[in-house]
């Protein structure tokens, strides 16, 4: 007998009062993306759990990618059967047939959630442990450490019978904790940062910062490339590219050169946090790392941190960069980011920039230019694209929307 269906549950959903529906609903459609390519897979969602009905699509195959979908705490590949002993005891000698090799142990886990049912738990894994001993020569028990673990659950509507239980990704389905703004740079760190929010639900856009000619249309794809990448996730990203050299200059031009990072930063943060207002997002995410390069100590954060009072979250703060390479590797951004294209910050990068740079001296600086116009021209000339995941390579194929 081959699964029927998968069965889902929920992770840190179970606890979300009221919000639950909403949670429910955005972990549904996460999951029917994943099924676009199995027209006969079917979601159905019930107060605790989810059921991918199956309808002869590949249970394993799908398996692989609900791996990937954040708000799942675990699944199994299960059958379902009607409350009846013998017809339990059929499936049961059925799926212990496909998955049972020469020399294998096992043990049952009952489970009951609908104490009305005949048989308690005792009884159930007495039963049908002693069928299954009966039925299949040579099979033995192991309680402690048994190779299959057939789980027999009885409930109300049925009986669900499974013997794996597969640890999902975790997290909370995607968009459901509100929106904020990825600093979106083409290095490893960000394209990581940005996963590890939208695994918490935040709903991502991303702001790429670009300074023709100094950077290349291949640093710009670049940046396209791993929106595609984060596309996977949720579907589709909105990169904002903010045309940046004309502020850039200026920076050179009036700021004495070891205070140029630490403005760039500040600016770079004003704008993003002007495009959040735009778009109603209630944070901005950077792939910072405390102690990394010199725009990254504890007094750069402070003294750049001052432009705003939005939440600024850095999921990486206090990882290694070995750390960060291997979930880059994992959610296939690493090969894209080490594409060897500068990015505005490299190729304007001061000879000795401040690690500890102070907030008076960097007002002082700053008070003799007027950078509101600038800020405003480049938020007004940033260009907008939706990258769809799957989408190809590109530019052109993407959706402009003005
Ligand atoms: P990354 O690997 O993400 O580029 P990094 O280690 O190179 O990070 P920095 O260059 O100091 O570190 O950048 C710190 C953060 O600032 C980045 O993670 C990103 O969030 C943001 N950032 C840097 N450059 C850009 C850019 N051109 N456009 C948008 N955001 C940027
Ligand atoms: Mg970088």
């Amino acid at each position: 007998m081959n699964y029927d269906r998968i069965l889902i549950r929920y992770g840190e959903i179970s606890t979300k009062g009221r919000n639950r529906n909403k949670f429910i609903s955005l972990l549904k459609a996460s999951i029917q993306r994943v099924l676009r390519d199995y027209p006969n897979a079917a979601v159905e969602a019930d107060r605790d759990r989810m059921y991918v009905l199956l309808n002869g699509e590949d249970g394993e195959e799908i398996a692989v990618k609900l791996k990937r979908v954040f708000g799942i705490q675990s699944f199994s590949l299960a059958v379902k059967t009607d409350r009846n002993v013998d017809e339990m005891k059929s499936a049961a000698l059925k799926l212990f047939s496909r998955i049972y090799e020469q020399g294998k142990t096992f043990k049952i886990t009952a489970k009951r959630g609908d104490k009305t049912f005949q048989l308690n738990t005792d009884e159930i894994n007495h039963e049908f442990g002693g069928y299954l001993l009966k039925n299949i020569p040579g099979l033995k028990v192991n309680v402690k450490n048994p190779d299959i673990n057939l789980q027999i659950e009885v409930r109300k509507e049925a009986v669900y019978l499974s013997c794996e239980n597969i640890r999902g990704a975790g997290g909370l389905p995607v968009a459901s904790s509100g929106k904020a703004m990825l600093m979106l740079s083409g290095g490893i760190d960000s394209p990581v940062a940005g996963y590890l929010a939208m695994k918490k639900g935040v709903d991502i856009e991303a702001v790429h910062f670009h300074s023709p000619p100094f950077t290349s249309e291949r640093a710009r794809q670049k940046v396209i490339d791993l929106s595609e990448k984060l596309a996977g996730v949720s579907g589709a990203i909105t990169l904002h590219i903010v045309p940046f050299t004309e502020i850039q200059q200026l920076i050179q031009k009036q700021i004495p050169e070891n205070y140029t990072m630490t403005t760039t930063r500040r600016l770079m943060l004003r704008i993003t946090d002007e495009l959040r207002r735009k778009q109603g997002g209630l944070a901005i995410v950077t792939g910072e790392s405390l102690g990394q390069v010199a725009s990254q100590t504890l007094e750069s954060m402070f003294t750049i941190n001052e432009v705003t009072d939005t939440p600024i979250l850095r999921p990486l703060i206090s990882m290694d960069k070995t750390e960060i390479m291997s979930i880059a590797h994992s959610i296939d951004t690493h090969d894209i980011s080490i594409r060897p294209y500068e990015d505005c910050c490299t190729v304007f990068v001061p000879a000795a920039p401040k690690t500890k740079p102070r907030r008076e001296k960097v007002q002082r600086y700053e008070s003799f230019i007027d950078f509101e116009p600038y800020i405003q021209k480049a938020v007004n000339d940033t260009q907008l694209l939706i990258i769809k995941p799957g989408f190809g390579n590109e530019a052109e194929e993407i959706d402009e929307l003005f």
